[in-house]
């Protein structure tokens, strides 16, 4: 099918399971600009709070077992840079920077990080110390992991999802939703965090997250070394965070050809720092 007509059947098959169009975020420099799809049963408010919970047992478990990390240095550099961060997400989305952000370390081997909708961070320890991440290294992945929430992908992965269902069932589904199986809130989990995102997705946030990590001053070269380390660090035992995002020879050439595009951003930002 030729693009507009296929567009124009996606659209109608999207709209027919209840997904609307959606702007999630501007484009910026980077020029993000797909047409977003979500399920108009599922708002940003309801994933926003059912991911919270699922955060506060996250950060209470890390807490009782005493491997919540608020003092070290490694925490103080992480808190430092998403507050250099955050201020940026107002490029993409105006009602960003006013999110219940929050910013938290574990101590831990994994070598992962995340953030999930509404801006909940959390940091692992190892993947800092392990890889020995620069600053400009931490704000390249924390950008990347923003990214995701900015652009919603998990509400987004969650619709196609019911998308899917819906036309399964002949619109029969809808009815069921969040019934049976797995209740909705582990959806919210697995579809931010656990399951890989979409190849477009993760260029997105690779994009999203260049820009954010420039405009804040940071060098988004760094981007480069980081998923050099990452890549590095496979082998026996590959980071947890490879396996949601593999760090591949397209990932390193569509950031490679995104560089110069942020590279203003950031000589004007580090003028400021
Ligand atoms: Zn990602």
């Amino acid at each position: 099918m030729s693009h507009p007509f296929r567009y124009i059947a996606l659209a109608a098959a999207l709209s027919l399971a209840g997904c609307q169009p959606v702007n999630t975020t501007n484009g910026g420099a980077v020029g993000v600009q797909r047409q977003q799809y979500m399920f108009s049963m599922l708002s940003s408010q309801q994933v926003d709070q059912m991911y919270a919970q699922s955060y506060q047992k996250t950060i209470g478990e890390a807490t009782t077992a005493g491997k919540l990390d608020n003092n070290s240095a490694d925490a103080k550099r992480v808190k430092a840079i998403a507050a250099r961060l955050i201020p940026q997400t107002g490029a993409f989305r105006q009602d960003a920077p006013g999110w219940q952000w929050q910013v938290n370390v574990i101590k831990s081997d994994e070598l992962n990080a995340n953030c999930g909708p509404g801006g909940k961070i959390i940091f692992y320890s190892g993947l800092i110390d392990k890889l020995q991440l620069t600053d400009d290294e931490i704000a390249a992945v924390m950008g990347h992991e923003i990214a995701h929430a900015l652009r919603e992908h998990g509400r987004e992965q969650m619709s196609r999802a019911y998308a899917v269902q819906m036309g399964e069932s002949l619109g029969g589904a809808l009815l069921g939703l969040g019934q049976g199986g797995m209740q909705l809130a582990d959806q919210v989990v697995q579809y931010s965090l656990t399951l890989p995102n979409s190849r477009e997705n993760e260029n997105e946030a690779d994009l999203i997250g260049l820009e954010l990590a420039a405009r804040a001053g940071y060098n988004p070269n760094a981007a480069l070394t980081l998923w050099q380390k990452m890549g590095q660090a496979g082998g026996d035992a590959p980071p947890e965070i490879l396996s949601t995002h593999p760090a591949d020879s397209t990932r390193m050439a569509n950031l490679q050809a995104a560089i110069p595009k942020v590279m203003p951003l950031y000589e004007q930002a580090k003028g400021r720092n």
